[in-house]
This record gives structure tokens, C-alpha cells and sequence, in this order.
């Protein structure tokens, strides 16, 4: 049996924004060149030692029909929202967030002497999941140890399975199946995981140099490599090492209605949305049990 390596498709080099009450970072996905890479939807870096570059941060706000998830780095994120969560996602921390019907929450990076790292990730839901009652998963980073892999790559399986089912990240059962997995290649490592066939994966270089697919093709972070179809997916160091995120998710082949922290599968259900949001009807009341 032989297993295709897949091909490097397109490098994006991601943009300067500036989001939130100012927050200044790059993205790569949710852009006009690239609106969405089917089911992600949006993916922002955040990387700065400078206060004046983070801490506006993203004041109350809401979200429907997504998931959100938010990888700290460095530094710290405080966070707070409608269905009364308070909490601190600090280094090494993941949140997970499915704002299904809607959530209104604010997410504040902290002053700090390290400054603030990141990424935050949107992955769509699909049209049956888009009202469900909203949910998280609050990752700890001990929850997330890390794993020396095969090749000398050492790995945080963030969700689904990893090295062959020997690793299983906490996030499961999801309707896209996603596999996120933390890879962080010392000098010299390399890296090598199944991907299903079909399924979307990219990997977000957020540090140093890494070399992806069968003809080494070498990025520099901070790059978004996408990667055409294929069994597996295959890595190795740049001269100082690396770090990037590798995800992989089923396609929905689902229209996309987007409207900024909203997205929906038609222009009505975001007119509705909106019409939620004026009569006091975006956060449902019903009772949350499940
Ligand atoms: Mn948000």
C-alpha cells in the first residue's frame, strides 16, 4: 500500500488587519483573496511585544452559526461572556468555543511583559448544528502535554487521532471530523500524519522555517500552506527549527451567508440575525441541560 504525500497547493502570505477595538494582526483565511478554505472561515495571528498593538482587544460581541478557537501562545487572554464564563486562557491554553445559536462574549488580551501570541481559528458548523445551544471547551494546557513523535518532532493533539490512533486529542465527535494537531520541529526533526482523503488541511507556520510535501517546498513564517489532496502530510525543519499548526476538516459544501461575527447558510437567516439581535431574541433562554 503506498500512501500519497500531499502536494503543497498555495502559499499565503497573511495580511496585515486590524480588528476589535484595535487590535493589530494578520490574517490569512477570511480574506478577499481568500474568503474561506471549506469548513474554515477565518484565521488571525496575533504576535506583538507592544501594548499599543493588542490591548483594545475585542470588546463585547456576538457570534452565531461557528465555532471559534483560540490558541494562546504567549501572554494571556481574559474572557467573559453572556452565559456568565469568566476566565483566563494563558500560555499554552486552548479555548474551544461553539457559539451555535449566539453568544455575546469580549476577549481581552492582558498587558504583559511577554507580550501576547496567538492564533484564532473559525470553523463553520454545519446548517443542522448552526442553532444548537452554545458550548465550550476550555483546553488547558495540561491537558495538552506534549508527545515526542516519530522523526523528532514533538506534538499536541489538539483533536482527533494522531500517530496511526495511538494519540487521540480531547475535542471529538464533531461533524467535520477535525484533526488539529501542535507541531513544534526542532533543528533537524521531521513530521509525518495521515490526513483523510477529501478532507481540507493546511498548516499555519506561526514560527521559524519548515519545508512541507514531497518537493520540500520551504515557508518562512508566518505562512499559510495549503495542501492539495492526499494520504498524509509530511514536514520537516528549516535550519532553526519550527512550529505550525496543521488542520484538516470534511468539507460542508454548504452555502455561506457571512455577515462579520455571524455566518449562516442563507441572507435571510443573517437578516434574522440581525432582527435577533435588535428585539432582544439573540441569546435564547430555553434551558441549556443537555
Ligand atoms: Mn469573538
Amino acid at each position: 500500500m503506498s500512501q500519497s504525500s500531499r502536494p503543497v497547493a498555495q502559499v499565503v502570505t497573511p495580511e496585515p488587519v486590524v480588528e476589535g477595538a484595535g487590535v493589530h494582526l494578520r490574517r490569512s483565511i477570511g480574506t478577499r483573496k481568500l474568503d474561506h478554505l471549506d469548513p474554515f472561515l477565518l484565521l488571525d495571528h496575533f504576535e506583538s511585544v507592544n501594548p499599543a498593538d493588542y490591548e483594545a482587544g475585542f470588546p463585547y460581541h456576538p457570534h452565531r452559526g461557528i465555532e471559534t478557537v483560540t490558541l494562546v501562545r504567549k501572554g494571556e487572554v481574559r474572557h467573559g461572556d453572556s452565559l456568565g464564563h469568566r476566565g483566563t486562557i494563558g500560555a499554552g491554553d486552548i479555548q474551544w468555543m461553539t457559539s451555535g445559536s449566539g453568544i455575546l462574549h469580549e476577549e481581552m488580551p492582558q498587558r504583559r511583559p511577554e507580550g501576547i501570541a496567538g492564533l484564532q481559528l473559525w470553523l463553520n458548523l454545519p446548517a443542522r448544528e448552526k442553532m444548537s445551544p452554545p458550548k465550550y471547551r476550555d483546553l488547558e494546557a495540561s491537558r495538552l502535554t506534549e508527545t515526542a513523535a516519530e522523526g523528532g518532532a514533538r506534538i499536541r493533539v489538539i483533536a482527533g487521532e494522531a500517530g496511526d490512533g495511538r494519540l487521540a486529542g480531547p475535542v471529538e465527535g464533531l461533524a467535520v471530523a477535525p484533526k488539529f494537531i501542535d507541531v513544534t520541529l526542532p533543528s533537524g526533526a521531521t513530521f509525518r500524519e495521515t490526513v483523510p482523503r477529501g478532507h481540507t488541511a493546511f498548516a499555519y507556520v506561526d514560527q521559524g522555517e519548515v519545508r512541507f510535501g514531497p518537493q520540500q517546498t520551504s515557508t518562512h513564517a508566518p505562512a499559510l500552506v495549503i495542501f492539495g489532496d492526499g494520504d498524509l502530510v509530511e514536514a520537516s525543519a528549516g535550519s532553526s527549527g519550527g512550529r505550525f499548526l496543521l488542520a484538516a476538516a470534511r468539507p460542508l459544501h454548504e452555502p455561506i451567508a457571512r455577515y462579520g461575527p455571524f455566518v449562516m447558510n442563507t441572507r435571510a437567516e443573517i437578516e434574522q440575525t440581525l432582527a435577533d439581535l435588535r428585539t432582544g431574541n439573540f441569546i435564547r433562554k430555553e434551558p441549556r441541560d443537555e
